[in-house]
């Protein structure tokens, strides 16, 4: 794949830009504000009828120009009830999107002088923003599952049956085309069997594609769903032949691999989703450079109840720090 060493200067959000941009709580705040309320215009409850706002000074308030009525942009979102400056929220979503590979709690911790708890928190906040739900539309998709954690020697290929130290994950990725960089969807799944397989591509590939996978037998009956499928013999240490090769997706398990290993050492079982998600989403963005941060912080803008996740709301609510 081509990846280019140097951001192209359209593509480029410095820190000096950022602090530019963000010089105080204030314009946080309002920036946070703007893209709920743009012009500070919303529904007003009192008067029941859409009214422009003001801010309100010294509380993260905008009040009603016609009666004085208060609303909240901060209500409803990951910032809703912290302590901790928005300002320093920004920066951490500005080095999330900044790095290929991640970055760890401890390295803001340092910047910064918040606690690891603190930084902890924020990130895992900021990474449940950024699941996504991304139905593929490539024509050429290639599947394939890593197996996360146990760290014994000569285990780190496909795991014994019953070896429950390592978590499965399952990822369909498109291969990038002249017009459109691929993207991908990867889960962390309870197991891998042919039926996870199937019911993952039903739900996120069409069936007009070709998937490219390797022999392993949970991928054997996925020809009668899709167009073509087309597999690599890598016990047979074949790994490219013409078009058909895992390569794409290989790529970026070693990237999520490197990057798990390499800043965040380990992750839990119950949080490797939203480290997947976290990975994708930078994947899915490769070619906007920096300007990545602008999408995260549009979704840390957005109320958390119009994402109605079960799973999502409990790891919300959960306060707990892994280590
Ligand atoms: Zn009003």
């Amino acid at each position: 794949m081509n990846r280019r060493q140097t951001i192209p200067p359209e593509l480029r959000y410095t820190i000096q830009q950022f602090n530019e941009q963000y010089p105080t709580e204030d314009a946080c705040l309002e920036t946070i504000k703007e893209r709920r309320f743009p012009g500070g215009v919303t529904h007003c409850e009192k008067c029941g009828v859409e009214r422009k706002h003001h801010r309100v000074s010294g509380r993260t308030a905008y009040a009603c120009d016609r009666c004085g009525n208060h609303i909240f942009p901060l209500a409803g979102t990951i910032f809703e009830k912290t302590t901790t400056k928005l300002r320093l929220w920004f920066y951490a979503m500005y080095l999330m999107s900044s790095t290929r590979c991640g970055i760890s709690a401890k390295q803001i911790q340092r910047e910064t002088g918040v606690t690891y708890k603190t930084a902890w928190r924020m990130f895992k906040q900021i990474r449940i923003l950024l699941s996504e739900d991304v139905k593929l539309e490539g024509s050429s998709i290639e599947m394939d599952e890593m197996y996360y954690g146990g760290k014994r020697k000569g285990q780190s290929g496909r795991p014994m049956r019953g070896d429950k130290k390592k978590s499965p994950v399952i990822g369909m990725v498109e291969r990038s085309t002249e017009s459109k960089a691929g993207r991908i969807k990867a889960l962390a799944t309870p197991d891998v069997t042919t039926n996870q397989v199937l019911g993952l591509v039903r739900e996120y590939v069409l069936p007009k594609s070709t998937v490219f996978t390797d022999e392993y037998p949970i991928y054997d009956r996925l020809g009668a769903r899709v167009n073509e499928h087309k597999r690599i013999n890598h016990s047979a240490k074949v790994y490219v032949m013409g078009d058909i090769h895992t390569n794409t997706i290989e790529g970026f398990w070693s990237l999520v691999k490197r990057g798990i290993g390499g800043v965040y050492h380990s992750v839990s079982q119950k949080y490797l989703q939203t480290y997947l998600d976290e990975y994708s989403f930078r994947y899915n963005r490769r070619d906007c450079g920096n300007l990545i941060f602008h999408d995260v912080l549009a979704k840390a803008a957005q109320p958390l109840v119009s994402r109605p996740d079960p799973v999502m709301s409990r790891m919300m609510s959960d306060e707990s720090v892994p280590f």
